[in-house]
């Protein structure tokens, strides 16, 4: 039987290597894609089923080269999670040109671009992509304007995808996840946040990467062929209250 191989943004760490942990587990290869080349190779140590390739998913020319370098090496992407991101959170007026820029250049043109250039590649394996948005895109908060707008556009670009590729057999979902303490949601996650959150969210807890591995790798396997153009929440019921946060 072939093997199934999934090209994974982001997963030197956190949510990204949780999801490449559960691929293996489910019998795929992984092609593991990060900027952070140090935290990558560690990450990668002793796992034979997957492979790491140093990229920043931001920057075109690096995108065409990741694609060329993981087709070389495994000759075939059956899914793709762009799970790459970053988060800077701050009042309108004080987020300045340039802090805009970062947060979009990862969160959005690197969910552009490596979709873009991986779809010769799902054409040929009919495959998925699965994006990974937050709440942040689906509710506004304060504090959020950069990064709730960057997820809020991956949301709509996937079911653009959903849309334009389904001729194909190409599926495209996207997952919303709630907090997680990763290093990224705890850089900018204070004291006041973390507890409005735990008020906030029906299950009073936020989330481990595994929670939300389980569903993106569901969202890729064949067990989800028929579903497409989805936002799914894996946020502890926070998406279904009214409940704000700081
Ligand atoms: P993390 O910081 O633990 O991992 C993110 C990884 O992405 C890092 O290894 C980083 O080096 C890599 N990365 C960042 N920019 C990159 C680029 N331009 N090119 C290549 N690699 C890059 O964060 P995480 O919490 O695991 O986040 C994963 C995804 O989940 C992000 O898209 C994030 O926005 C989203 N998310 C996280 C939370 C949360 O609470 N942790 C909530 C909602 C959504």
């Amino acid at each position: 039987m072939t093997t199934k191989v999934a090209l994974v943004t982001g997963a030197a760490r956190g949510i990204g290597l949780a999801t490449t942990h559960l691929f293996i587990e489910e019998g795929w290869h992984v092609a593991m894609i990060d900027r952070d080349g140090d935290e990558l190779a560690l990450a990668a140590e002793g796992v034979a089923a997957a492979k790491p390739f140093v990229y920043d998913v931001s920057i075109p020319d690096q995108v065409e080269a990741m694609v060329a370098d993981v087709l070389a090496a495994f000759g075939r992407i059956d899914a793709v999670v762009n799970n790459a991101g970053v988060a800077e959170f701050g009042p309108i007026e004080q987020t300045d040109f340039a802090m805009w820029r970062r947060v979009m250049e990862t969160n959005l043109d690197g969910v552009f671009l490596v979709s873009q250039a991986c779809i010769p590649a799902l054409k040929e394996t009919k495959g998925a992509f699965l994006n990974i948005a937050s709440i942040s895109g689906l509710r506004a908060s304060t504090l959020r304007v950069a990064y709730g707008t960057s997820k809020a556009a991956v949301i709509q670009l996937t079911k653009q995808q959903a849309a334009e590729l389904g001729e194909y057999g190409i599926r495209a979902n996207c997952v919303c996840p709630g907090p997680v303490r990763t290093k990224l949601a705890m850089a900018v996650h204070s004291q006041e946040i973390i507890d409005a959150y735990h008020d906030a969210i029906p299950l009073n807890r936020y989330g481990s990467e595994r929670e939300i591995a389980e569903v993106i790798v569901f969202l890729c396997s064949e067990r989800a062929s028929y579903v497409t153009g989805q936002v799914v929440a894996s946020d502890g019921g926070f998406d279904s209250t009214g409940v704000g946060l700081p």
